[in-house]
């Protein structure tokens, strides 16, 4: 018998079924030593095992030491996601064998984790979301194997620079019931995990690994389907298209009679779909003990205190603030603070430029500067004193909106100060009533059939005349002014 075919996306798989998602998170904690050991975390592009010692290669006889900054950063993301943080908390052995995990176990946390009952809010296309954090705790990376060929044979090689790397692990509820939500879900959280210098959490490069259990349920109905693990994702895109379409696999499978397994699956992104990894694992497999060498580990009141005084402004707050004292729209305030290079921005042109007009910045750095960013593929940059410079000349109407285009095009790529820019590229606006009463002057007497026209009810014709005074002016007159002056003329001159 052949396997059913899967479904196209959008065959109305949504309408008959309903999703139920679960994501688990990994993310590569920012500390300067591995968890247990003292190796340097910086291992990119370093030589295979030149990061390693006895600990975090697992040598007998070797005693591990906690890493007091891993341990802040998974309290810190606690409090950000309203979690009980432990008042103590436990080690254990999550044993399992492979070869890319040189003591047979990793010390992980299972029975008490450092934080637990949190919730991450956030909005969606379709409205504002909240999904239950199970937990979040601590953990020790793997290895690393590297399948290659040499002298014509096919070879395994291990890399332990990444054993004992800090990991922290976040498991939530299943809660998310559509691809999009779970997107929206790991894009607040690694907005989150660089807000408080947790993780840079790229997913290109494996700080933060997002695996998804999805499962899907007739609608109407309670009981949980059998769930699939999704992972190998590598981008926010990837991880919306791979439940997706793990949604719609399922539900044809189940529509043809099939049944679906326990199973972990793999996204692909050359052919846009999951395929078949290994069967999932039982959770007793890993027969979990307590660790022996770590005593539990207590966080007194004082030192939370002082991990939750130490919190900066979180992105929730910030859109609220962004909304509340400065009059940003929701939306904006949201595209605004997503981007953590937009915010620095921003955020640094409001503290340098004294005065500055707070909407029409927010307008600058959402319009302009991200669409510059965005094409950017040089590595161009905008300095925020010369933004709120250039954002104040044309809230003074010093220089036209589509000049400051220019210059800020101009800045970003070549650094040069916004005032220079302005003052080489004759960029100044001309907004001197008498300057430009004269050249209008000057354009209606050279253009007496575009007058004749306008006066016969032709209205367009003002369009032509405005165009010819921004030619006169090289595109430096204040084009307001220059339509008001213009329309005083018209009208009233016989
Ligand atoms: P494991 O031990 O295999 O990691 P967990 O019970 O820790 O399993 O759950 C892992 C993730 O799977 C959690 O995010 C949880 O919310 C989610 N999950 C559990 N059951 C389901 C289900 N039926 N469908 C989708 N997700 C699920
Ligand atoms: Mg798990
Ligand atoms: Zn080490």
């Amino acid at each position: 018998m052949t396997g059913p075919a899967i479904a196209p996306a959008g065959s109305g798989a949504s309408e008959r079924y309903e999703a139920v998602i679960g994501i688990e998170i990994h993310c590569q904690l920012k500390t300067a030593s591995k968890m247990f050991c003292g190796c340097s975390t910086e291992i990119d592009g370093a030589a295979p095992n030149s990061h390693c010692c006895p600990v975090c290669l697992g040598l007998p006889g070797v005693l591990p030491t906690i890493n007091k900054t891993a341990v802040e950063y998974v309290i810190a993301t606690g409090f950000a996601i309203e979690a009980t943080v432990a008042a103590t908390t436990r080690w254990d052995r999550k044993n399992y064998f492979y070869p890319d995990l040189p003591k047979g176990y990793q010390i992980s946390q299972y029975q008490l984790p450092l934080a637990a009952n949190g919730r991450l809010t956030f909005d969606t296309s379709a409205g504002r979301f909240t999904v239950r954090v199970r937990r979040a705790h601590l953990e020790e990376d793997t290895g690393r194997l590297i399948h290659d060929e040499l002298d014509g044979r096919r070879v395994s090689l291990i890399d332990f620079n990444r054993s004992g790397m800090p990991l922290m692990e976040i498991v939530t509820e299943p809660d998310i019931r559509t691809a999009e939500q779970a997107r929206r879900y790991a894009e607040e959280l690694r907005l989150l995990m660089r807000t408080i210098g947790a993780s840079d959490a790229e997913m290109e490069n494996g700080q933060m690994r997002v695996e998804a259990n999805v499962s899907i349920r007739p609608r109407g109905r309670e009981a949980f389907g059998t769930r699939v693990e999704v992972k190998n994702m590598n981008s926010m895109r990837a991880v919306e298209r791979a439940i997706s379409f793990e949604i719609e696999r399922q539900a044809a499978e189940i529509d043809a009679g099939g049944t679906i397994r326990m199973e972990t699956r793999g996204w692909e992104d050359g052919s846009q779909s999951t395929y078949h990894m290994r069967p999932k694992e039982e959770e007793n497999d890993y027969r979990y003990f307590p660790e022996p060498d770590l005593p539990p580990l207590l966080t007194t009141p004082e030192w939370l205190a002082e991990i939750r005084a130490r919190l900066p402004e979180l992105p929730a707050a910030r859109r609220a603030r962004y909304r509340d004292a400065f009059g940003l729209s929701a939306y904006d305030a949201g595209v605004l603070v997503n981007d953590a290079a937009a915010t620095a921005l921003f955020e640094g042109a409001l503290a340098a430029g004294r005065g500055v007009p707070v909407k029409l910045l927010a307008n600058w750095v959402t319009g302009e500067y991200m669409r510059l960013a965005k094409e950017d593929a040089r590595g161009g940059s905008a300095d925020p004193a010369e933004l709120a410079a250039l954002v104040k000349l044309v809230a003074d109407g010093a220089i036209s909106g589509t000049n400051a285009k220019e210059v800020l095009a101009d800045h970003f790529s070549s650094g040069r100060p916004v005032a220079s820019i302005v003052e080489s590229g004759g960029f100044r606006q001309i907004s001197d009533a008498g300057a430009l009463r004269a050249v209008i002057d000057e354009v209606l007497a050279a253009n007496p059939a575009a007058v004749a026209d306008y006066r016969s009810g032709r209205a367009a014709a003002v369009a032509f005349l405005v165009g010819q005074v921004m030619k006169a002016t090289r595109g430096q007159a204040n084009a307001a002014m220059v339509q008001t002056f213009l329309r005083e003329r018209l009208d009233n001159v016989e």
